[in-house]
């Protein structure tokens, strides 16, 4: 390959399809991140001072997440959360170590907890007992919402004023282009960086890689000498039907005209920036089961309705709330007294 366009005297190893760069692997690194830094400052995803809790899977996504977050943010006020899914052969307590000691070397605190620690079961008994019940959910459905769930509890725990997750643009446009296809109008909205979360319970979530390629996330991590898991999840072709069609259309089009990813969600976030910021959280009714938000007129969550279809009435962590709810009641505390972290 040529030199690099960018600094002109190192040997370019990669090939940036969608502005038509070749860039050594440092003019390639900083690349990534100052368009993630870009993306931050752009919609103020992340003030000074600010406790942030991120998913850190150990997946090159999350790798990106830390290092490019720790470049622009105090390290000691990110705080790392590793949740093993429980799939067999998958992300086990081992690979999760490794994660943890190099979370470490950044100098952040790391949280390492599981699916079964929250519900009482891990996501391979779930899928079992849901499929047993002839349940036809997809195991991504049971393991993102989980996900999603543990992450907003630690976050209230510690009082974290956001979550970060590392969705990077792959994943954003797929979600986008799903929602439009079922018009889920309020899904579409609560995908915009501008938009809060429905209910005062839901610490607001940033998404601070969502403009970096997933091609560009693999080789970033790969360039950066990440620890990486080589076997795949299991449940990878049990992927929901809609979500895997999607993802080959866009690839195509992306295939065909690079940059059609990234202009998609350009136009979308500047399409819905002012609908998207009118959002405000509510009170929202409570889950019967476990005290977490829901939406109207139902009257359990999303995560206690799968969970009882599947055949598990009881999960672990409607039976901590209905002993005490101690921790929505410590935040409600924090939340009045002005939230902040204490220590
Ligand atoms: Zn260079
Ligand atoms: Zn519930």
């Amino acid at each position: 390959m040529a030199t690099c366009s960018v600094c002109g005297v190192r040997k370019a190893v990669v090939y940036q399809k969608h502005t038509g760069l070749r860039l050594c692997k440092e003019c390639f690194m900083e690349n990534v991140q100052m368009r993630v830094k870009a993306e931050i400052e752009r919609w103020r995803m992340i003030e000074p001072g600010e406790t942030i809790l991120l998913g850190l899977s150990g997946g090159k996504d999350s790798w990106v997440l830390l290092d490019t977050l720790t470049q622009i943010h105090d390290p000691g006020r990110i705080i790392a959360v590793t949740i093993i899914e429980g799939i067999p052969g998958y992300n086990r307590r081992e690979y999760a170590e490794r994660v943890r000691m190099k979370a470490r070397e950044y100098g952040v605190d790391h949280i390492m907890t599981s699916i079964k620690e929250y519900t009482g079961y891990t996501l391979a008994e779930i899928v079992e007992r849901a499929f047993k019940n002839g349940l036809r959910v997809s195991p991504c459905t049971f393991c993102g919402i989980s996900r999603r769930r543990i992450l907003n509890h630690y976050a209230r725990m510690y009082g974290a004023d956001k979550t970060a997750t590392a969705h990077n643009l792959d994943d954003e446009s797929q979600a986008a282009f799903i929602n439009l296809l079922r018009g889920d109008w309020e899904g579409l909205l609560r995908q915009h960086p501008q938009s809060q979360p429905a209910s005062p319970l839901i610490v607001p979530r940033v998404k601070p890689i969502r403009k970096i390629y997933e091609w560009e996330t693999a080789t970033y991590a790969y360039l950066g000498g990440f620890p990486l898991q080589e076997t795949e999840c299991a449940y990878i072709n049990l992927m929901p039907t809609l979500r895997a069609r999607v993802r080959r259309a866009l690839y195509r089009l992306e295939e065909e005209r690079p940059g059609t990813l990234l202009r998609f969600m350009e136009t979308l976030d500047t399409l819905l920036e002012e609908e998207a910021s009118k959002l405000k959280p509510q009170p929202l009714p409570r889950c019967e089961k476990c005290g977490e938000p829901t939406s109207h007129g139902r009257r359990l969550c999303k995560l206690c309705e799968l969970l009882e279809k599947a055949g598990i009435q009881r999960p672990q962590y409607a039976e901590a709330y209905r002993r005490g709810g101690e921790v929505l009641k410590l935040y409600r505390l924090r939340v009045s007294e002005g939230g902040g972290r204490d220590e």
